[in-house]
C-alpha cells in the first residue's frame, strides 16, 4: 500500500461483532474468560485493548515498521526507550534538543547512572568522537527545534558499523511519517510525540514507539505493561481518527509553509528566516534527500531584535494563536526565549542563534492568503 491508503486501511479491519467501519472504542479494564486462562487474546486493559492494538498496527505500518507500542504521552514513550539501557550505559544526543527530551535525560537518568553528551548532530565527526565501547544509543531528532537544523540520519546509522550494541533512535514528531520514515534509512527506532501531526487536531497527548525488530518490540511491551504508562481507549480512537487525514493535512501545511517562508524572507522587518526548504539553509540537501517535503515549521527573527518588538508581533496576530505545542489544523506562533527555551542561558541560546526577538510558526492548513495578511498585520 501506499501511504494515503495505509493511513486509511493499514493494520484496520471492520468490527467483527457489528461491522462498525470505524474501530470501537472499548472503554474497558478488564475482559471474562471462559474458564481460567482461556480468553479471547485480552486479559486486563493495561497489557492489552482493541483500540489500542488496532492504532499501533496502523502506527507500525505509516513508519515501515513491524510494531508500534503506545504510550500515554510523548515523554513517556522517550522514557520507555531510556528504560532499554542500564545504569553505566552512555548516549549521545542533539544538544538542541526538545525541552522535555533534554529535561528527561539529565534530570531522571542521568542520576541513575546514565551518562549523556550532547553535540551538534549536523557534525557527524563531533557524535563520532563522543561514541565510545559503553555507548548504546544515539538520540536525534531532525528538524531540531526550534532552529530547524537538519541530521543526516543516514549518516547516523553509519556510525552503528563498528558498535553493533549501539541502537538509533529519532524523533520523528516534526517531520510525521509522512514526510520522513527514518527506520528506511537504517534507524532502529522511531519515537513519536502523537500529540503533534498525528493526532492533528491539538485536541490529546499521546506517544508511540515504533521498531523494526521484533526482539526489541517484545522489550518495549514488557516496558509498556510493567510501567503501565498507557493511553486510554478513547485516546486512541483521536489519534486514529487523526491519522485518517494525515497526508491531507501535512501536505497543505507543508505547502502553506513554503509560501510563508517565502514572504517572510522579502519582510524589510525579518532578519533571518529558517527554514530547510531554501537552497541558503545549510542542511538543505540533507533535507531534500530524506524529507518529502521541508516540513510545516518556520521561524524567524526581526531586524530590531528585542523583546519587547517579539511581543508586539505576537500579541497581535489574530489567526495564528499563541501556544505551545505545533502540528495541529490551525496556525501557531511562539516565543522560543521567553516560552519553551526560557531555561536556557542566554549567552547560549544567542550561540545557536535564538535570538531574544526568535518567533515560531507552527503552520497550519487554513488559507494561506489569511495567514500571510495575518503576519503583514501583526508586523505592521
Ligand atoms: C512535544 C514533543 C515531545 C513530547 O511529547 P508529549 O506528547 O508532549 O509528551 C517530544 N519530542 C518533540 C520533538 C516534541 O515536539
Amino acid at each position: 500500500m501506499k501511504f494515503g491508503t495505509k493511513v486509511i486501511h493499514a493494520g484496520l479491519h471492520p468490527d467483527p461483532e457489528t461491522g462498525a467501519v470505524m474501530t470501537p472504542i472499548y472503554q474497558t479494564s478488564t475482559y471474562a474468560q471462559e474458564e481460567p486462562g482461556k480468553h479471547k487474546g485480552y486479559e486486563y486493559a493495561r497489557t492489552q485493548n482493541p483500540t489500542r492494538t488496532a492504532l499501533e498496527n496502523n502506527l507500525a505500518a505509516l513508519e515501515n515498521g513491524v510494531k508500534a507500542v503506545c504510550f500515554a504521552s510523548g515523554m513517556s514513550a522517550m522514557d520507555a526507550v531510556l528504560r532499554l539501557l542500564k545504569p553505566g550505559d552512555e548516549i549521545v544526543a542533539s544538544n538542541d534538543l526538545y525541552g522535555g527530551s533534554y529535561r528527561l535525560i539529565t534530570s531522571m537518568f542521568e542520576p541513575f547512572g546514565l551518562k549523556a553528551h550532547f553535540v551538534d548532530m549536523t557534525d557527524p565527526k563531533a557524535v563520532k568522537k563522543k561514541i565510545n565501547g559503553k555507548t548504546r544509543l544515539l538520540w536525534v531528532e531532525t528538524p531540531t527545534n526550534p532552529m530547524l537544523s537538519i541530521v543526516d540520519i543516514k549518516a547516523m546509522a553509519a556510525l552503528k558499523k563498528k558498535h553493533p550494541d549501539l541502537l538509533l533512535c529519532v524523533d520523528n514528531t516534526f517531520a510525521s511519517p509522512y514526510l520522513q520514515n527514518p527506520l528506511d534509512l537504517g534507524a532502529d527506532i522511531v519515537v513519536h510525540s502523537a500529540t503533534k501531526y498525528l493526532g492533528g487536531h491539538s485536541d490529546v497527548v499521546m506517544g508511540a514507539v515504533i521498531v523494526k525488530d521484533e526482539a526489541l518490540a517484545e522489550r518495549l511491551y514488557f516496558i509498556q505493561n510493567a510501567v503501565g504508562a498507557v493511553p486510554g481507549p478513547n485516546d486512541c480512537f483521536l489519534v486514529l481518527r487523526g491519522i485518517k487525514t494525515l497526508h491531507l493535512r501535512v501536505e497543505r501545511a507543508c505547502k502553506n509553509a513554503g509560501k510563508i517562508a517565502k514572504f517572510l524572507q522579502k519582510h524589510p522587518k525579518v532578519r533571518n528566516v529558517y527554514y530547510p526548504g531554501f537552497k541558503s539553509h545549510p542542511n538543505h540537501d540533507v533535507a531534500k534527500r530524506q524529507m518529502k517535503r521541508y516540513g510545516a515549521m518556520v521561524s524567524f527573527d526581526l531586524m530590531k531584535d528585542d523583546f519587547k518588538q517579539a511581543r508586539k508581533v505576537l500579541s497581535n496576530t489574530r489567526l495564528f494563536l499563541l501556544a505551545e505545542s505545533l502540528g495541529g489544523v490551525e496556525s501557531l506562533i511562539g516565543h522560543p526565549a521567553s516560552m519553551t527555551h526560557a531555561s536556557i542561558p542566554r549567552e547560549e541560546r544567542l550561540r545557536v542563534g535564538l535570538t531574544d526577538s526568535l518567533i515560531r510558526l507552527s503552520v497550519g492548513v487554513e488559507d494561506v492568503e489569511d495567514l500571510i495578511h495575518d503576519l503583514e498585520r501583526a508586523l505592521r
